[in-house]
């Protein structure tokens, strides 16, 4: 339950023809530390290029435990569906799913953290996939949590 399906080097390594190989036709993404560095509310460009450019290919839903002020902000620039504060790993995958309109076998789960993002994903039989945090300053327990992450950030039975 705690072990991703696929690790990515970065978010950028997310491609449309790395879905389609899986037969992944939906993204639910995170928001903080996945796609945005933690705090911030504007895209890197080589990050706004990489969404232009999947968005145009399959169906994305912004999933985030942020609070609901800032993620309306960010989702008004970006122009994706989605909702915040998910309460994830228990809430907001189904709601996701439903959205898009997919099975959780069709659709990648994709985030920086394994409490919330896959287990959360794993939890309704999505494709989860871990990559790494944009960003490390953030708050004690966000860093004491990662570190009782450690021994999960990689795909059960080995890289892949
Ligand atoms: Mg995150």
């Amino acid at each position: 339950m705690f072990f991703p399906k696929a690790v990515l080097p970065s978010l950028l390594h997310l491609t449309p023809a790395w879905l389609r190989e899986r037969g992944l036709k939906g993204v639910i993404l995170d928001l903080d530390n996945t796609l945005l560095p933690y705090g911030e509310e504007d895209l890197p460009a080589a990050y706004q290029a990489w969404l232009e450019a999947l968005r145009g290919e399959v169906p994305i839903y912004l999933l985030s435990n942020a609070l609901p002020e800032r993620f309306a902000r960010v989702q008004t620039k970006l122009g994706l569906p989605g909702h915040a504060p998910a309460l994830k790993p228990w809430l907001g995958f189904r709601r996701a799913l439903k959205a898009l309109g997919l099975s959780p076998q069709e659709v990648a789960v994709v985030g920086d953290q394994i409490f919330t993002d896959v287990l959360g994903g794993n939890l309704v039989g999505a494709y989860t996939v871990l990559v790494p945090p944009l960003r490390e300053g953030e708050f004690f327990y966000t860093r004491f949590i990662r570190m009782l992450e450690t021994p999960f950030r990689r795909p059960r039975g080995g890289l892949g």
